[in-house]
């Protein structure tokens, strides 16, 4: 299978910007680490390729965290990138499921429900900055261009799209164009008219269509040129320090117990499945450095 990556491209005069990926290995990887329903699936892989798309200008001190809460049986949806396209992401109830809507196709706003889009950007120095929307669908792509436009003021398409059947992830991919300073009506018009005809976002990339040919069909009218290539890929920076000082967090009444059992204590990193194990041994040693 191709890999997956994110190209960035101007157009319209530099007055649009277009971002497209193809994210298939990092959904079907989000979802054998997870465990995801096939609703699900299709639900945290829109969530995974909004946040590759937004990740690609990151510098190495920055990162973005997309955190749909909502009423729905799944109840939430964290996705995270950082510099070098490295996305990581879960789902509070990975296993929850909705029937198919009645177009046949995957309810995620349904899975979702109502409830608030929280987009955090993190920076090495400084207060990480929030803004909260309420969910315009649930369905992910819409939730993401309401984020833009009301809380940036940006007008953005945005389209966000997974292929999946019981048997696994098929292709998934997404595309973001944005309008910069100068853009005229004649160009918001062709990209309207753009968003509207173009087909689903991962049928696309199911037929073979790379990141290069999704922004030729969305924004082909405004004479777009590629800018840069990036890289995209499901990756978790938890390790066993980060989740240890995670475990000293709990206090020193839950630290002597887990010293005192004899068994060793299991940590589950939230955002990858990953588990750490540390022996009653390693967590006197943590009760003795710290008294
Ligand atoms: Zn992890």
């Amino acid at each position: 299978m191709s890999t997956d990556y994110a190209v960035s491209a101007l157009a319209a005069g530099d007055t649009v910007r277009v971002i497209a990926a193809r994210t298939t290995r990092l959904v079907r990887e989000a979802q054998a680490r997870h465990g995801c329903s096939p609703t699900v699936t299709a639900a945290l892989g829109r969530l995974l390729t909004g946040a590759a798309l937004m990740g690609i200008a990151l510098n190495s001190r920055e990162r973005i965290t997309l955190q749909i809460s909502g009423d729905g049986p799944v109840r939430g949806l964290i996705a995270d990138v950082a510099a070098g396209g490295h996305v990581r992401g879960f789902a509070l109830r990975p296993q929850a499921e909705r029937p198919l809507n009645s177009r046949g196709k995957f309810d995620v706003g349904g899975l979702v429900g109502r409830g608030f889009l929280h987009v955090t950007r993190t920076f090495d120095t400084g207060q990480p900055y929030t803004s909260a929307v309420p969910l315009a669908s649930g369905e992910i792509g819409d939730d993401l261009a309401n984020y833009f436009a009301s809380s940036e003021q940006i007008p953005t398409v945005v389209a966000v799209g997974v292929l999946a059947n019981p048997a696994g992830v098929l292709a998934a991919g997404g595309i973001i164009a944005q309008l910069l300073p100068g853009a005229d009506t004649e160009t918001i018009e062709v990209l309207e008219r753009g968003a509207a005809s173009l087909p689903h976002i991962s049928a696309l990339v199911r037929d073979g269509q790379t990141p290069e040919d999704l922004v030729h069909r969305l924004a082909g009218g405004l004479a777009p040129r590629v800018a840069g290539t990036h890289p995209v890929a499901f990756a978790c920076r938890c390790d066993a320090e980060r989740v240890m000082k995670a475990i000293v967090g709990l206090g020193h009444h839950t630290l002597a117990e887990m010293a005192a059992s004899d068994v060793d204590t299991e940590a589950t990193c939230d955002f990858c499945g990953q588990r750490y194990y540390f022996s009653p041994a390693a967590i006197r040693e943590i009760l003795e450095s710290a008294s």
